[in-house]
């Protein structure tokens, strides 16, 4: 299999397994626990806060781990508007934000709150412009990516943090979930008051993530229980997944810099090949700042849906963009936030690369997707008919 889709996930890192082993094993007691398994365990977690925190540039005080990123945006967008004074009602994101954060978003609107999505440009870039002409003293909290799960564009985060804090009050929180591994993340030079982290999207296990929350910065938890994790968040920590996630952070912030500028390249290699290969082709994000390793086209003629089961027929594991919304016939709410036609946005297809995928051969998946490609636009009469 030529797997083209860390976006969505990555597989484990070896020596993630090896860190991971014992906290299965010999050391699975609970960290809350006084006798001596309990404080292994305790030790295994309090060493992957470190590793984590120094991969972000924070402190170990403001880690707090939780089931995966969908979890932290949640307890972020929750959590914070909870706390905040109940005069400030508003919330600004963007719309192309990740469903954890968008459902979210679109859940406190129902429960009252003025929700502003922010435009993006075609590049998908977030209008700072309409951050500055919405913000409001109502404004409780503004929250925007790091870097998009579907194009890959990198949004300026630093700028909304110096408007945001400019002008109000206002907490901001970043879905950094796509950014940890594929850029340099500090949240000191990115300024932001919380920032969401997903293990699995850097080499580490499925089911743990971070919220990153500054220090002072209060919010409310979204689970009561044993106030673990200093009550932000309840229950037990799985520890074996955190130390892992250590790990992966610890691996992945030592090797950003060099992974990403192969990875870069390599995705620069398969966007031309691409583009010469097969007519009809746009990159989506292109003029954008991109992380290095995503890259989303839109082929037109072709329905994603299809063109995703007949690569996999051919070995090749890649995404329509979203993994939520493929399924769905809902064009990706990103492309049409960047002012992609919806017929346009049915024929998109994303690969992104990782660690695994520093030696790809580029030819050959170009190869595949051409023929794939010019299979299913000779069975689309109705690409046939506009093509002629
Ligand atoms: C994958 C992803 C999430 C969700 O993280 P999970 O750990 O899968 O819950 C959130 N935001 C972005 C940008 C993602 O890519």
């Amino acid at each position: 299999m030529i797997y083209l889709d860390y976006a969505a996930t990555t597989p484990m890192i070896d020596e993630v397994i090896t860190a991971m082993l014992p906290y299965q094993q010999q050391f699975f007691g609970n960290p809350s626990s006084v006798y001596a398994a309990g404080r292994q365990a305790k030790k295994g977690l309090e060493e992957a806060r470190e590793k984590v925190a120094d991969a972000i540039g924070a402190q170990p005080a403001e880690i707090i781990f939780t089931a995966g990123g969908t979890e932290a945006d949640n307890l972020a967008l929750k959590g914070a508007v909870a706390k905040a004074d109940p005069r400030r009602r508003h919330v600004i994101t963007t719309s192309i934000e990740h469903h954890a954060v968008l459902h979210s978003a679109e859940w406190l609107e129902r429960q009252g709150y003025r929700v502003t999505f922010l435009p993006v440009d075609n590049n998908g870039i977030v209008s700072l412009d309409a951050l500055k002409a919405s913000l409001s003293p109502e404004t409780a909290l503004v929250s925007v990516m790091l870097a998009n799960n579907e194009v890959g564009t990198v949004q300026p985060v630093r700028e909304v943090v110096d408007i945001v804090k400019a002008h109000s009050r206002a907490l901001v929180h970043t879905d950094a979930v796509q950014g940890l591994g594929k850029v340099p993340v500090d949240v000191e030079d990115l300024g932001v008051d919380m920032a969401a982290f997903a293990a699995h999207k850097l080499g580490g296990p499925k089911g743990v993530g971070v919220l990153y929350l500054r220090s002072k910065t209060s919010i409310a938890p979204q689970l009561h229980g044993g106030g673990q994790e200093r009550g932000l968040r309840s229950g037990t920590p799985n520890v074996a997944a955190i130390v892992g996630f250590g790990t992966a952070a610890e691996i992945s912030a030592s090797e950003v810099a060099e992974v990403s500028q192969q990875l870069s390249d390599i995705r620069d290699r398969l966007q031309e090949s691409i583009l010469r290969a097969i007519p009809d082709v746009t990159v989506n994000g292109a003029e954008g700042p991109r992380v290095p390793g995503t890259l989303s086209v839109c082929i037109r003629g072709v329905e994603g849906e299809s063109l995703l089961l007949m690569l996999d027929s051919k070995g090749v594991a890649a995404s329509s963009g979203s993994a939520c919304a493929s399924g769905s016939l809902e064009p990706s709410h990103v492309l049409m936030a960047m002012g992609v036609s919806p017929e346009t946005a049915h024929g998109s297809l994303r690969l992104s690369l990782g660690r695994g995928s520093v030696d790809l051969d580029v030819k050959a998946v170009v190869e595949t997707l051409r023929q794939v490609v010019t299979r299913l636009r000779s069975i689309a009469p109705r690409f046939a008919k506009t093509a002629s």
